[in-house]
């Protein structure tokens, strides 16, 4: 039955993707990256190049006919990403450079217009570097103090801990949905009803849970949601912040320059509507476009088909990755979304460093992630230099699983 259901789909999925026929090291390539950035279909490397060849023009300045081409096909990826997590408003979509660039630029809005001394913003201990840095450098600016949810045992947030740290001081709280190390799913719904409960707003980082699963910013009542382009199939250089509208109309602009100004003058400038008033500067039009690509290419199959593809593939690659001896799953056993984390120790007990299991996979045409994964705080938790991180996406297979256990058994037999 599993095998009849996906037969089909990997014949028609990892046919799409050019990059996957390459040879790596004379191996076929076995991508197990995917949670640093997905590649991308050919309807996507189409978009850009159709784009660039038919309707290339700045947006929202021309009166000529290419320009309001461009416009709309702006305009309508923007639809489609309100779409993909069900917004309100189109105008709730900003267009950033990335899920980085999305929490940076909330932070110093939010922070320029909530934050004062004394004041405590909530993070996580799994977060990624880009849900710390960017609060800490607010935290900073403005005497501002960051506290941090921790962890139980099991690697699981710990929520009685957090229900401690709201305080009538806390103005945010910023977690991810899904942890990029461990790939656990955070009991966000939780988190949001807790913090709304005392007046906080929430935001999301969805780098790792949007490509994943099925997001309702409505249903989930957050107030702000972050996530990147290329790791749902499309191009780099592109990302959205959705903030409900409440929000955003009450937070300045970050950027100055054209596309998000009203009236410029020496006296006074006044700004652009939303979403505009934080757009300043030419948008990667082309990006949006391509993106949307990516979303329509997405959707043609079904996000819930793609999840449920992903969730056998990495509840197959845990059990046999538990069969291995001398193998420690981080927060094994917890549900996951698209990846697993994971070292190999010897028999003696010493750890066999990840970069060494990383090389001698690449050897073998598998790319995994080695390292902190930009969430040294975690991996200082976890007390490694670092871990194994082998991430899915829908073109990957069973076959790519087997291929990896096989590899990751010579590796070790190799290092040992
Ligand atoms: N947050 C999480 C949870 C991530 O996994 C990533 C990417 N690894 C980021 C933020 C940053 O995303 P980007 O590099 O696309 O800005």
């Amino acid at each position: 039955m599993y095998l009849e259901y996906c037969i089909d789909f990997y014949r028609m999925k990892h046919d799409d993707f050019p990059i996957l026929f390459e040879l790596i090291n004379n191996n076929r390539l076995v991508y197990l990256d995917n949670a640093a950035t997905t590649q991308k279909p050919q309807a996507v490397l189409d978009a850009i190049v159709h784009a660039y060849s038919r309707w290339n023009a700045n947006v929202h300045r021309g009166v000529h006919y290419l320009s309001q081409v461009a416009t709309q096909k702006h305009e309508e990826a923007r639809k489609k990403m309100a779409q993909l997590i069900h917004a309100q408003l189109d105008e709730e979509i900003i267009f950033t450079k990335g899920t980085t660039d999305s929490l940076n630029m909330l932070a110093f809005s939010f922070g320029e217009a909530m934050i004062k001394e004394g004041d405590e913003i909530i993070v996580s201990q799994l977060e990624h570097h880009s849900n710390i840095v960017p609060w800490q450098m607010l935290c900073e600016r403005k005497k501002a103090i960051l506290k941090v949810i921790p962890l139980k045992e099991d690697l699981s947030l710990n929520i009685e801990a957090f229900k401690e740290l709201l305080s009538p001081s806390t103005r945010l709280v910023s977690i991810a949905h899904v942890s990029n190390l461990l790939g656990i799913v955070n009991p966000i719904e939780e988190i949001i009803r807790l913090a709304h409960e005392k007046g906080v707003p929430v935001c999301v980082d969805g780098a790792q849970s949007v490509p994943h699963l099925k997001i309702d910013v409505q249903k989930l009542d957050c107030d702000f949601l972050a996530f990147s382009a290329h790791k749902m199939y499309g191009p780099t250089g592109l990302g959205v912040l959705y903030g409900k509208k409440k929000w955003l109309d009450k937070l300045p602009p970050v950027e100055g320059g054209g596309e998000m100004i009203e009236h410029v003058s020496f006296e006074k400038t006044t700004y652009n509507v939303l979403p505009y008033k934080f757009e300043a500067g030419t948008p990667n039009y082309i990006g949006s476009y391509a993106f949307g690509q990516a979303i329509d290419y997405v959707q043609q199959i079904g996000l819930e088909c793609i999840a449920k593809h992903e969730d056998d593939l990495i509840a197959y690659m845990e059990k046999q990755l538990a069969e291995i001896p001398h193998v420690k799953i981080y927060a094994a056993g917890l549900f996951k979304a698209g990846a697993v984390s994971f070292n190999v120790y010897r028999a003696d007990g010493t750890l066999i460093h990840p970069f060494d299991v990383g090389v001698l996979l690449d050897r073998q045409g598998v790319a995994v992630r080695t390292g902190h994964h930009c969430a040294e705080p975690l991996v200082n938790h976890l007390q490694v230099p670092g871990t194994i991180r082998a991430s899915v996406a829908m073109y990957n297979t069973r076959n790519d699983i087997d291929t990896f256990i096989i590899a990751l058994k010579r590796s070790i037999m190799m290092l040992d």
